[in-house]
């Protein structure tokens, strides 16, 4: 594959609804847009979704902008990528720096499929028609959290998560159970407990949640172990699985019964799929997560999820739930619980090239 022109994005737009977790509010949203040119004019798109400072994880977009536009650009333009095994050998030289990764590989793989003219969802092996969508329920106190349940209840979603700390958790689900017993729910303390807490963390188990999703460290795996050994409701990890790595260690120490798989933390395509199939090798169920994300991100969430192996509905909403306009046409939806898988060649939705615009702050463009 010949790569004629590497355009950078960096764009912003402010959330519909703000989103509180125990670790930040967040309330503008900042990405970073990769547009991969052939030479003949094709297009492929990716979007890189660290947040715009390091309290998810270690990288930021500054973070991202200074690796993209210094190493990975110049690297990936001294490489002829024939085949994807190759976006590998490519970017080893940076190591880490997954964000980054994610985004510029997810707009190799939809050039290459463009160029194919397959969706990425047959790239990637997925063969569902449509997916159940889940939501994401983040809020500062029970009023707020049963408003969200209800506006997403309308929409027929199969899964609520509930963002929850030590502080708020008993108030919270007492609350849902309350009013919804027989909601699919489930928990996300992003990292709010210890193993000091397992008493605590033990009588969660009595809400009948789906799984509780990162109880303790967002780099650990052993404490995990420790705990699901305890605990009847599964755990599910989501920050400890930062590569396929990650997830054999996790698998073999029994870390979780569930895991959310995040591209964008996993390092793109290549490395994501390598970590799926052990979890099919191991009968794990999976989930695919979100970073809140704009549309061209979520289209190859969508491709990812359309896979066998993810059974459990993901963080996957329509683009109206955060933004007043999506950059992708037509925008995701969700009706009666569920999103359709587009059909077209690539990542399936077209850019909204005038919003992509508008949220444009800054823009770089590298010729190769
Ligand atoms: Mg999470």
């Amino acid at each position: 594959m010949r790569i004629d022109s590497i355009t950078v994005r960096l764009i912003a737009a402010p959330l519909k609804a703000s989103f509180a977790t125990h670790l930040q509010t967040v309330t503008e949203r900042e990405a970073i847009i990769l547009e991969v040119r052939d030479s003949d004019g094709r297009c492929g798109y990716g979007e890189a979704d660290p947040f715009s400072s390091p309290w998810y994880s270690p990288e930021t977009i500054d973070s991202c902008l200074n690796i993209l536009t210094n190493d990975l650009i110049p690297l990936l333009s001294q490489h002829t990528i024939a085949q994807l095994e190759e976006l590998d050998r490519a970017f080893d030289p940076v190591r880490g720096n997954h964000m980054a990764k994610s985004g510029l590989i997810q707009a190799v793989w939809d050039l290459i499929a463009k160029q194919q003219k397959k969706s990425i969802q047959n790239l990637v092996g997925g063969d569902k028609k449509s997916i159940l969508a889940g939501a994401v329920i983040a809020a500062t106190d029970p009023e707020q959290a049963i408003e969200q349940i209800a506006a997403y209840s309308e929409a027929g979603y199969k899964r609520y998560k509930i963002k929850i700390s030590k502080e708020n958790d008993h108030q919270l689900l007492t609350a849902i159970r309350q009013k919804y017993p027989e909601l699919p729910l489930m928990a996300d303390a992003n990292s709010a407990y210890s193993l000091a807490d397992i008493p605590h963390l033990k009588t969660l188990d009595d809400y009948g949640l789906l799984m509780i999703e990162q109880p303790l460290a967002w780099n650990d795996l052993a404490d995990h172990a420790c705990l699901q050994k305890q605990m009847q409701t599964p755990i599910c990890l989501d920050e400890s699985i930062c590569s396929a790595a990650d997830m054999k260690a996790a698998l073999r120490l029994g870390s979780c019964r569930v895991a959310a798989i995040k591209m964008a933390r996993l390092g793109g395509w290549n490395e994501t799929l390598r970590a799926v199939q052990l979890c099919a090798a191991a009968s794990l169920p999976l989930w695919c997560g979100g970073m809140i994300e704009f549309g061209i991100a979520k289209a190859h969430n969508l491709a990812l999820a359309s896979r066998a192996e993810f059974v459990l509905p993901g963080d996957l909403f329509a683009s109206s739930r955060y933004w007043e306009e999506d950059i992708i046409e037509p925008e995701i939806q969700v009706v009666n619980g569920s999103i359709d898988l587009p059909e077209k060649i690539g990542i399936g939705f077209a850019v909204n090239q005038k919003q992509l615009d508008k949220l444009t702050k800054q823009k770089w463009l590298f010729r190769h």
